[in-house]
């Protein structure tokens, strides 16, 4: 019978994951003990200052803040302030630079037209591959969408070098909807809440592990063994890792980003896409264009690469192909014996997770715990169906 310990818990990463789960349980009484392999916290949020120019960079890619949850939105302004951002994205193709989303500007430049929204419609319609009646690939489906020049310009070069497969690899569930816009919205996100932490994530989590009842060991690398000091552990490091990849590594894709530094303003704008297969990066971020509110006359950019995995990378992209939903099906059964462990986050579930719903799922995973310890006499099963969280959500997004 598991039985809920007093004691310290852990929690691994100093990610979002971890600091907002040590947070909740620290403020309930917790003694909370944080570790991160990483000499600094915040995880793949992680912002710093470039030591040559000054400007706020997000050293592990871009990150922008965008919400429809109300509660998460309240939580990260508790601890940050949010600057007003709007996430305009921009692609090169072809030796022409166009707006992102597909959106009628972007139609109308590339057709060379003036089309109203009616005739956008129709005339997209139009060009749709209506041959493809039950599109199976991810191509299939964009082709029935949009057709083959926009298929061509905006996705497939993009997509290749993004995941490293062909289009027709991938499957059509990817492109749920219509990826097109009839009119001349650009915003890339739809959400109610959008925003940028005026000094950076890190500043942000820096104030969510800001509490006298946690601990934090950067530059430490916890390793299961050391579950029997603890309570409790949330594990939000990666799962294969966890188990010593028992099963064999989890795919993912890693990036490589080459620093250059421009005299003024590079490109105009935060992220430029390149959609030309024959270009080797996918983008290119001026980051000093996350913080309009600032001002630098030095700039710093990122060409981004995009590239299998190894034993040595960091994990970004989850794959989640077929061999990897079958590990993925190991590990898991491994997981759910792991009573005094909760798994949580990006790696720990292995799934791509926007900032807003890692913070949404350790509030939730926090107060499940608190639930079950609130009790005298812990109870089991309570105790169980908050170890069985993560494993729910591994599967509902199998
Ligand atoms: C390129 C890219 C761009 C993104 N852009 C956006 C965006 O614009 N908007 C958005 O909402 N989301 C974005 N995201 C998602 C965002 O990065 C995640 O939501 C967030 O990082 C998840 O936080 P986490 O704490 O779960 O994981 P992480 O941030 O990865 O933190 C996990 C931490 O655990 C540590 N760790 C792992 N194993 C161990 C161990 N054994 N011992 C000690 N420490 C360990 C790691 O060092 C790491 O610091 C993006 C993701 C990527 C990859």
């Amino acid at each position: 019978m598991n039985r809920i310990r007093t004691g310290k818990i852990a929690v691994v990463g100093a990610g979002l994951s971890g600091a907002v789960i040590g947070r909740e349980l620290a403020e309930a009484g917790h003694e909370i003990e944080v570790f991160d392999a990483r000499n600094h916290i915040a995880g793949n949020c992680h912002t710093e200052r470039d030591e040559e120019t000054g400007v706020m960079v997000h050293v592990y890619g871009p990150h922008i803040f965008h919400t429809d949850d109300r509660e998460v939105w309240d939580y990260v302004n508790r601890f940050e302030r949010f600057m007003p951002y709007k996430n305009r994205v921009k692609t090169t193709s072809n030796g022409q630079v166009y707006s992102l989303p597909i959106n009628l500007h972007t139609i109308n430049q590339f057709f060379g037209k003036a089309l109203r929204p009616d005739e956008a419609r129709a005339f997209i319609e139009e060009l749709s591959d209506k041959t493809i009646e039950d599109p199976k690939t991810f191509e299939e489906q964009a082709l029935r969408f949009i057709g083959n020049e926009l298929y061509e310009a905006f996705f497939k070069g993009y997509t290749e070098k993004q995941w490293g497969c062909s289009p027709t690899e991938l499957p059509a569930s990817i492109l749920k909807r219509l990826p097109v816009r009839f009119n001349y919205d650009d915003n890339y996100f739809f959400h109610t809440y959008q925003g940028m932490p005026e000094n950076g994530y890190t500043e942000m989590v820096g104030r969510i592990l800001a509490h006298p009842n946690i601990t934090v060991h950067l530059r430490t690398r916890f390793h299961r063994d050391l579950n029997g000091d603890f309570a409790h552990t949330f594990y939000s490091g990666p799962l294969d890792g966890y188990f010593g990849y028992q099963y064999g590594r989890l795919g993912y894709r890693t990036l490589d980003f080459e620093r250059f530094t421009y005299e003024g303003d590079y490109q105009g704008c935060a992220v430029m896409n390149y959609g030309d297969a024959a270009i080797p990066y996918t983008r290119v971020t001026e980051h000093k264009h996350f913080s309009p509110w600032e001002e630098h006359s030095g700039s710093v950019c990122y060409r981004e690469y995009s590239r299998p995995c190894g034993p040595d990378d960091v994990p970004y992209y989850p794959i989640r192909l077929v061999e990897d939903k079958a590990q993925l099906g190991q590990y898991l059964a491994r997981a759910a014996e792991e009573t005094s462990v909760t798994f949580v986050g990006r790696l720990g579930t292995y799934r791509y997770l926007d900032m807003d719903v890692t913070i949404r799922e350790a509030l939730d995973a926090a107060r499940l715990f608190l639930s079950g310890h609130a009790a005298r006499a812990p109870d089991p099963e309570r105790q169980a169906s908050s170890l069985k969280l993560a494993a729910a959500c591994l599967l509902e997004s199998t």
